[in-house]
């Protein structure tokens, strides 16, 4: 990205629908089809009926067809994000089986020697029993200190393994493999309005992992300017996927 001040109208749009996350992550926005109009006229056709501009009758329809679980005329909006994440939070990303993803291959390009390591208020301890777990940021800061250097430690030394078998002229199918979990990637990720919905139910939830849920936060941030309304009536009705 060039000087704000030299950019296009297009390249500074782009930023402002991107947002960073962790300490090499991101979620951008980069396109997307529909409107709260769409949803409601999806819905209108039932009736041989079309709105042409939106007033508090189709805010009403909108939250009527949330409430009541009317599931299809969300489809009608659809985005594509560009994503970069550690891997650890793209494999429970892509169990969301309803969206698309295309995610870059380690097969063909070289990793870039980026991985996750967390700011020290996020290290944090298990307590409880399974279905039950707290997470508590843990106090001691020998701990702390002793985790973070520990993160790094072994993720470099896992990137120089990785580094020193591609100069030895070794596959990068093969050399990829000692690259940890805390590794960053890139995915395009296409869904549709319902299936993002059932994305923040579990995913923007206390529930959910904390670092997915930070990408969930920033997820929900951009799509909610496309469609505003249609995300008032989902955190009205109790954020449940219609
Ligand atoms: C806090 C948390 C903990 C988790 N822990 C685990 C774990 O320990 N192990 C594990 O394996 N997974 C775990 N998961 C993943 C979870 O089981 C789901 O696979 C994931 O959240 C995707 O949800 P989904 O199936 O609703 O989404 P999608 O795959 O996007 O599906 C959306 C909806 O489409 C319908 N649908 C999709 N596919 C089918 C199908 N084959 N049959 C019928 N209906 C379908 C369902 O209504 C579904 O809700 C966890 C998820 C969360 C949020």
């Amino acid at each position: 990205m060039g000087n704000v001040c030299t950019m296009t109208t297009s390249e500074l749009a782009a930023i402002e629908r991107l947002i960073n996350v962790h300490n090499h992550g991101h979620v951008h926005l980069e396109d997307s089809m529909g409107s709260d109009l769409h949803i409601v006229n999806n819905a209108r056709v039932s009736f041989d009926q079309e709105s042409a501009e939106f007033t508090p009758k189709e805010r009403g329809l909108l939250n009527f067809l949330m409430r009541e679980r009317h599931g299809s005329p969300w489809e009608s909006v659809i985005f594509r994000f560009d994503v970069k994440a550690p891997i650890f939070v793209i494999r429970e990303w892509q169990r969301h089986r309803i969206s698309s993803f295309n995610e870059q291959s380690a097969r063909y390009s070289v990793i870039p020697d980026e991985y996750y390591v967390p700011e020290a208020e996020l290290v944090r301890g298990q307590f409880g029993k399974p279905g039950s777990y707290e997470f508590r940021p843990i106090e001691d800061p020998a701990v702390v200190e002793s985790t973070l250097r520990l993160l790094d430690e072994t993720q470099q030394a896992s990137f120089a393994a990785y580094r020193e078998m591609l100069e030895m002229g070794v596959a990068k199918e093969l050399a990829r493999t000692v690259l940890p979990v805390g590794m960053f990637s890139r995915m395009k990720w296409t869904v549709n309005l319902r299936g993002l919905f059932n994305f923040l139910s579990l995913r923007n939830h206390e529930h959910a992992q904390r670092e997915i849920r930070d990408y969930a936060i920033a997820v929900e941030e951009l799509a909610k300017t496309v469609c505003p309304v249609a995300f008032e009536v989902f955190e009205e009705n109790g954020r449940v996927c219609p």
